[in-house]
């Protein structure tokens, strides 16, 4: 029995839906195989457990819950017009 675990450094950003403050956090995401092709997902922050960050982040500057979180390594780019495939 082999028990993968990983981690891997993820960078999300939030925003504030009620007073528009933007900020960053630092996760330290573990990886750990579970049974099947289940995958266990530990979040942590400065080494502490902490929550997902789509699972409520309060906003550091109003208190406000209406935070909008997003996921790194999501391609912003709208390919309009841009130099493509021309080879
Ligand atoms: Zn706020």
């Amino acid at each position: 029995m082999v028990h993968e675990s990983y981690v891997t450094d993820e960078t999300w950003a939030f925003d504030c839906r009620r007073c528009g403050h933007h900020w960053s956090i630092d996760y330290e995401l573990q990886h750990t195989a579970g049974f099947g092709d289940e995958e266990l997902r530990l979040w942590f922050r400065n080494g502490l457990p902490a929550m997902a960050p789509g699972a409520g982040v309060p906003c550091p500057h109003c208190g406000g819950l209406r935070v909008a979180a997003s996921r790194p390594n999501t391609p912003l780019s709208s390919s309009t017009g841009d130099a493509g495939t021309s080879t």
